[in-house]
């Protein structure tokens, strides 16, 4: 059950992080970062073809503990030579506060996974750096727990929340998890924070990454993060919902 008080947050559009004639975020880029000839060719590929901000994560927050964790401070360097190379914005995951700094020096964007959703700590550190924080919704998180943790990012003076829909898990196995499409007009009605979907997580399937992104736009996302990939079948993370170079520019004429 709902409950109804929430506070509507004083605001900033974030402006620069929309696509002009489109106005809407459009977040791509590939689960990790790998190598810094491939983040290059991805982060060029994507900002060409409309993407505002590039993604890739350096820390990397995987359920199994033999999966690649991602290039770390290394990651981080590449990420941000190829943010000044390309000349595009960029979003990476912090999953903890030590590395916290290190990921708000490089990246214009904080971002707190799924897994961290209710890390109040966390949270709490996010709100500091004065940079627009995207707040993953808990894969098994309420709407009342997912905005009550974007409350203490806001508590910490920091207002720019980028709200995430990104699945939950329900009884469907099919796909990866359940994205919950209704989640959106309601963040945005209850918070009035800027709200937008990750397809790739929320259906673990390449094919579903075009129609969903479609449907989260359609019932008023003001944007999308996808995982995009020179050559998905190679990716060390995530690969099954990679989109490719070609899958990134259809999805760009769709919406
Ligand atoms: C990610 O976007 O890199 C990620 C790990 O997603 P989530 O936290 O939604 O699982
Ligand atoms: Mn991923």
């Amino acid at each position: 059950m709902i409950r109804n008080d929430f506070k509507k947050l004083n605001i900033k559009k974030l402006d620069n992080l929309y696509n002009e004639d489109k106005n809407k975020i459009i977040i791509a880029g590939p689960c990790s970062i790998e190598s810094e000839e491939l983040l290059l060719d991805i982060a060029e590929f994507v900002k060409k073809n409309g993407a505002t901000v590039l993604r890739g994560g350096a820390y990397k927050p995987r359920t199994s503990n033999r999966d690649f964790q991602g290039l770390k401070s290394e990651g981080l360097q590449i990420l941000d030579r190829v943010r000044k190379k390309v000349g595009i914005r960029v979003v990476t995951e912090a999953v903890d506060t030590e590395s916290m700094p290190e990921v708000a020096e490089v990246s214009d964007i904080i971002q707190i996974g799924s897994r961290n959703m209710q890390n109040f700590t966390l949270l709490r550190e996010a709100g500091k750096y004065g940079k627009p924080v995207i707040l993953k919704r808990g894969m098994a998180a309420t709407i009342y727990e997912w905005i009550r943790a974007a409350e203490y990012i806001y508590e910490s003076g920091n207002s720019d929340i980028i709200m995430c829909e990104r699945g939950i898990r329900t009884f469907n196995d099919y796909t990866r998890n359940t994205m919950d499409i209704a989640a959106i007009p309601i963040i945005k009605k209850e918070t009035g924070l800027t709200v937008i979907a990750d397809p790739s997580h929320g259906t673990g399937i390449r094919d579903l990454v075009i129609p969903m992104s479609c449907a989260s736009l359609a019932a008023g996302a003001d944007g999308i993060m996808v995982e995009v990939h020179k050559n998905p079948e190679e990716a060390l993370s995530d690969k099954e919902q990679t989109i490719d170079f070609r899958d990134f520019q259809e999805l760009m004429r769709k919406i």
